[in-house]
Order: C-alpha cells, then sequence, then structure tokens
C-alpha cells in the first residue's frame, strides 16, 4: 500500500506563523517591583527579605526576584537551596537564605555560593560545620526557634544547647551566625492568641542568644501577614511571600490599616470551540452538570495539569467577552466547559481565569475560595506547561 499522506521534506515546510498563546501567564514585573516598595514602605526601617520560593509563588523565579529587589528588597528567601543556587546562577548577588535542607542536601554548594543556610538543630549545625570546613570558608547561618508552631525550629527546651554549640563553632571559625528567626502559625488571623505568645517565646530567645554572646545581622519572623498587621512582628527585617505578588492573606473585614497591593499574575487562553446545548446536555465526564436551557458552550484549553482547580469544578468562573460566565461539570486534565450563554463568543477569543480584577476578571482568591483552597496554591500550581510572559 502507497502511504496515505504526503510526508514533508526537511527544510520544505512552511515558516511558521506568529502562534496566538494558547495560555499563558502575563506576570507584570512593574507590579512586583511596585508590591515590594509598598512592603519596604510598611516595614518602616527593617529589611524586606522578599520570599521566592516555589518559583517565586509561580511567577518565574529569576525575572520575578530581580523585579522585587529592584522594588526594595535587599533579600531573597528560598525554601529549598537548589532555588537559591538558581538565583546565583543568573548572578542575583543580594544575601540569599535557604532554610529548608534534610540531611545530604547539598550544602557545600551552598556554602560556596555564599547562600545563608538555617540551623535547627544541633545534627544540622554539625553537617553545616563539616561542609564548611569542606568549602573552605565560613557558613552563614540562621538559627531557627519555633516559638509555637510546632514545624521547623529549635525547641525551647534544646535552644539554650544549640545557641551555646553556635557560639562555640564562631569562635572556632566555622559559623557566623547573621539570624535569629522563627516563623508564625496564625498572623492571618490578627488578633489570635497565638500570635502574641509567639512574640513573647521569640523575644525570650532572642534574649538568650544575645546573652550568650550572639550578634546576628537580622532578627526575623513576620510572614505577609505579620508584616502587614503587627508592626511588632517586624523586628530588623520581614519576610512576606504571597504579599510580594499582590495578595493579601487576611480577611478583608481584618485588614485595617494594611496597604494595596496588586495581584501581578493574569491567567489566560483562548477558547477552542463553541458549540451550541441543547436542554438537557450533560457536560463534561461524569455528565455531573445537566444543561437547564439551550445555551452556548466553549471549550478552554486548560485544565488540572496546568494548575485549574478540579475542586472547581462547577464553581469557578472566567471572564470572556468583558462577562463572567460560569465553568460547567468537572474540569478535565488539559481543558473545562464554560457557559456563554447568548454571548458573541467564537473560537480564538480570549477567557481571562484570574488577574489583577480590575477588568471584573476574577482573581486567584476567587478560585480559591471556589476551591476551598488558598490562593498561595492556586499561584504555585500554575504548571511548567503554561508560558510565563514577562512584561513591564
Ligand atoms: C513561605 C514562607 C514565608 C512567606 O510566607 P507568606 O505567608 O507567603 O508571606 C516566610 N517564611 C517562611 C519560613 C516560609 O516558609
Amino acid at each position: 500500500m502507497t502511504d496515505q499522506f504526503v510526508h514533508e521534506q526537511p527544510g520544505t515546510a512552511e515558516p511558521a506563523s506568529p502562534s496566538v498563546p494558547q495560555r499563558e501567564a502575563i506576570v507584570d514585573l512593574a507590579t512586583l517591583a511596585e508590591n515590594a516598595a509598598t512592603l519596604a514602605r510598611h516595614a518602616r526601617g527593617a529589611e524586606l527579605m522578599a520570599v521566592v520560593k516555589a518559583d517565586a509563588y509561580g511567577h518565574g523565579l529569576v525575572p520575578a526576584a530581580r523585579a522585587l529587589v529592584a522594588g526594595g528588597a535587599s533579600r531573597l528567601g528560598t525554601a529549598v537551596i537548589e532555588e537559591a543556587l538558581e538565583l546565583r546562577r543568573a548572578g542575583i548577588g543580594v544575601p540569599v537564605l535557604a532554610w529548608l535542607a534534610a540531611p545530604g542536601a547539598p550544602l557545600e554548594a551552598a556554602i560556596r555560593a555564599d547562600v545563608d543556610l538555617a540551623a535547627y538543630t544541633l545534627e544540622q549545625l554539625v553537617e553545616l560545620r563539616r561542609a564548611a570546613d569542606r568549602a573552605g570558608r565560613r557558613v552563614r547561618v540562621h538559627l531557627k526557634i519555633d516559638t509555637g508552631m510546632w514545624r521547623g525550629g529549635s525547641t525551647v527546651t534544646l535552644w539554650p544547647q544549640l545557641v551555646a554549640a553556635a557560639r562555640d563553632a564562631e569562635r572556632e571559625g566555622s559559623v557566623d551566625v547573621v539570624g535569629i528567626w522563627s516563623h508564625m502559625a496564625c498572623a492571618d488571623d490578627p488578633g489570635h492568641p497565638s500570635i502574641g505568645e509567639q512574640l513573647g517565646v521569640f523575644r525570650e530567645a532572642v534574649r538568650l542568644a544575645e546573652s550568650a554572646g550572639l550578634r546576628p545581622e537580622v532578627r526575623h519572623i513576620a510572614n505577609s501577614a505579620a508584616t502587614l498587621s503587627s508592626p511588632e512582628s517586624h523586628w530588623d527585617m520581614v519576610r512576606p511571600g504571597i504579599a510580594c505578588y499582590g495578595v493579601d492573606p487576611v480577611p478583608p473585614q481584618q485588614r485595617s490599616g494594611h496597604p494595596l497591593l496588586r495581584p501581578a499574575m493574569t491567567l489566560s487562553a483562548a477558547v477552542v470551540q463553541t458549540k451550541r446545548a441543547p436542554v438537557g446536555s450533560g457536560i463534561s465526564y461524569g455528565h455531573t452538570h445537566v444543561t437547564d436551557h439551550d445555551t452556548t458552550l466553549a471549550v478552554v484549553p486548560l485544565g488540572y495539569a496546568d494548575g485549574i482547580p478540579r475542586h472547581a469544578s462547577s464553581r469557578g468562573d472566567v471572564l470572556v467577552r468583558g462577562h463572567r460566565v460560569p465553568v460547567l461539570g468537572r474540569v478535565c486534565m488539559d481543558q473545562f466547559v464554560v457557559d456563554t450563554g447568548d454571548l458573541p463568543v467564537a473560537p480564538g477569543d480570549r477567557v481571562l481565569v484570574f488577574g489583577p480584577g480590575d477588568t471584573g476578571e476574577p482573581t486567584a482568591q476567587d478560585w480559591a475560595d471556589a476551591a476551598g483552597t488558598i490562593p498561595y496554591e492556586v499561584l504555585t500550581r500554575v504548571a511548567p506547561r503554561v508560558p510565563r510572559r514577562h512584561i513591564g
């Protein structure tokens, strides 16, 4: 049988025509810089460490970090060492702290790249000293006290030993304790009794460290919510993440005195197909939605593999042609269906999934509310398959 299809020979293909973005996340770097400036002003003299873990909350690690530094962040924070090393490879020179390392993490590479590291325990301090010896230079360490979140950090009981061992290591020349720090559990609920309790434990831990002879550059405990709501938590440096990206984690009714922040990411896609569906049509997997009137459906090429929460099935909505229209039925891996009613929607029309909200589009917060999660998860889940386009 002869080949039914004509195969193109290499080099004979038509030049590619400029393609329409099927899906994209536009990240406004000017907005990130403005948010950093706003937070630096709000912190009134405390340093700003912009947290850029998780690919800068989905915004693109290196461009976002550069914009935040341009806006006023004097330091950057990451969770894992690989993220910090990527910042260094991009030539970013401000102090960077990476705070999460299990045994066997690439500590020596981090020390050679002048990345600050955290110690929660004596064992970690020993591992840091060994890595510093191998690297042939001192390691800059932030000692972490667990002030009541019961996640990472030294227990209050073991803190005096950790402090004493760190002081000894400083004298022996392998360690510089540059930070004393902690993390807050309930700062997004201003007035929660744990806030004052954690700050009290932190004050005492700092006092103990200083009376043992430690002289850290920075004492820090404030995440976004504490930066915005709790001036007594600022100490020498604040450490916001989500606020840099324009999301206030405190519920609107509790935001007294908060500055305005602006979401920096806009997620959109182009409509693939539209079709009329009569009353009684079962939509998407499982037919969990059945139309109760004749309507027009549009297929949007984004799914849970792109970061659209499946829990927002039949709950989220999007903006198309200036109107909010609802998701119908289940969000699939790569696509979902919206009900465009009698709007004149056509294939190729832009669908705004979320953005700053200025033109009536939903925000990441709206999607989080629809899916029963938090905007942090909505932003950080936007998948690598969705191209980021940096503007501003
Ligand atoms: C993620 C994180 C932050 C930033 O938290 P936000 O709530 O996004 O401001 C600060 N510090 C540590 C240790 C973190 O893990």
